[in-house]
């Protein structure tokens, strides 16, 4: 039998292992810890949770990581079977026991007569065998060097620097506008490509007191950031003087209000389309550590934001991903080396059950490439899908940042009401159709 070698055990790593040890290859799985440490990790055991103890919600109609736990029960993932076996009580979110959620996976690889764990870091991208490296956000220096040396230095971020990501359809077009600066672009969907809310000068200073105000989140000791200008979060920005963000991310020059012409606004809030298929868009500049209850209030306060619902909210932390969008093909396979395969957070998606799936997906693509079967391609219409195709191909490449699940990154649905009335029914019929192609997918695979 062929051999698959996985660098890294832990959320999507283990799942990767679970997926083709069953399938009947023989697996490698090579994890640094103990011998080399993380500044989050605790344990040398494979799969650790490394900070909340939360699978977030469960529900499979109206949440789409409940529907991602929903396909990857379907598929037999080793993450969700450990997490039901250790669920605590935790009303509609799947919350674990981190140990014994632990231990179970360890337990189950190590069972396994085809599995092998090798205590050793890697420090290089193989030229040749099987590989999936799914070495996560705190992917070792001599690792990250060598996927530098690889890609090229812009292609692999140390830091995260998320801004907030709103769903179009929660936008109020009746006071928002698309237009560009000074109407840049060369096609007219480029120039409408960003989305723009103005504020007067009662607004703007209310919303900086909000700003300086809100409650802000402390980095995790030994996560130490050197904010470089260009990726200041907002509130430090305001904290440098109450007129910075009107000449920096919030200047209003170059802009016409469309629906006011007459009108000069003081300060705009650029909004920037972040997906292929136009329906989310990220705050431009608006990178913040502001907790995430503050965040939603204070950027509620933005004229036409009012009812926005966020897709995520900002954010900045210590994480390792590489611009998968250019590097990876769609099963995941990096370009330049086709034989290694990346997985996990480390590529981009942002959360203990988005990793975990993505190492199911790739478990999934290499068994059937070593075992010389073809899979159809997985259908974006399910959240497995939806999370891949972003990450190799629908996010924007040049502003990619990491993403959590979520119905934004789903195409529409046709023919159902659109807004926040509309919501109940619209997520329902999102999930029917994944499930259905989920169920469809996985018959047609190994
Ligand atoms: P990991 O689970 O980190 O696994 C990667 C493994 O690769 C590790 O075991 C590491 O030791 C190993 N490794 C790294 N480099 C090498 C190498 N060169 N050779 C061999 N092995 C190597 N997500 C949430 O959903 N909820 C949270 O509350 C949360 N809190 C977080 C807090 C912190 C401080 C950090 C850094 C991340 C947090 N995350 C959280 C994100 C979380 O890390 C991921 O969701 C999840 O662990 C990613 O899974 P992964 O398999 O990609 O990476």
């Amino acid at each position: 039998t062929e051999t698959l070698h996985i660098v890294g055990g832990g959320m999507a790593g283990s799942e990767a292992a679970w997926v083709a040890a069953r399938a009947g290859l023989d697996v490698v799985i090579h994890e640094m810890r103990p011998r080399v440490a993380t500044f989050a990790h605790q344990t040398g055991k494979l799969a650790e949770m490394v900070c909340s103890n939360s699978f977030r919600s469960d529900d499979s109609e109206q949440n789409a990581v409940g529907l991602l736990h929903w396909e990857m029960r379907a598929a037999g993932s080793l993450t969700m079977e450990a997490a039901d076996t250790h669920r605590l009580p935790a009303g509609g979110a799947l919350a674990v026991d981190r140990e014994a959620f632990s231990q179970f996976v360890n337990d189950r690889l190590r069972g396994l007569p085809n599995v092998t764990v090798v205590d050793e870091e890697i420090a290089a991208l193989p030229g040749e065998g099987h590989w999936i490296f799914a070495t996560g956000p705190l992917t070792s220096e001599a690792l990250g060097r060598a996927i530098i040396a690889e890609t090229g230095a812009e292609r692999l971020a140390f830091f995260d620097a998320i801004a907030p990501i709103v769903y179009a359809e929660s936008i109020d077009m009746s006071v928002a506008w698309a237009q560009s600066r000074y109407d840049k672009g060369e096609t007219e969907d480029e120039r409408r490509a960003y989305l723009n809310c103005p504020m007067d000068k009662a607004q703007y200073e209310a919303f900086i007191d909000a700003l300086l105000a809100a409650e802000k989140t402390e980095f995790h000791d030994g996560e130490t950031a050197s904010y470089f200008d260009g990726c200041l979060p907002i509130e430090v920005m305001a904290e440098r003087g109450r007129e910075t963000l009107r000449h920096g991310p919030m200047k209003p020059v170059g802009l016409t209000n469309a629906h006011k012409p007459d009108e000069k606004a003081h300060a705009v809030v650029q909004l920037r389309r972040d997906n292929a298929l136009g329906t989310l868009y990220n705050i431009v500049g608006f990178q913040t550590k502001m907790k995430y209850g503050a965040q939603a209030e204070v950027f509620r306060m933005i004229p036409g934001l009012e009812s926005a619902s966020f897709a995520r909210l900002g954010g900045i932390h210590r994480n390792t991903f590489m611009n998968s969008p250019t590097l990876l093909d769609a099963e995941m396979r990096l370009k330049s080396k086709p034989n290694i395969r990346f997985a996990g957070q480390v590529t981009g998606v942002e959360g203990y059950v988005e990793s975990a799936a993505m190492g199911l997906l790739a478990g999934r693509l290499a068994v059937a490439e070593i075992t010389g079967r073809s899979l159809p391609p997985v259908p974006p219409t399910t959240a497995v899908g939806a999370l891949v195709s972003h990450i190799t191909g629908g996010a924007e490449a040049k502003t990619f940042q990491p993403m959590n699940v979520n119905f934004g990154l789903f195409p529409p649905v046709e023919g159902l009401k659109a807004g926040r009335r509309g919501r109940r029914d619209r997520y329902k019929a999102y999930t029917d159709r994944a499930k259905a192609d989920w169920q469809g997918w996985l018959a047609a695979g190994v």
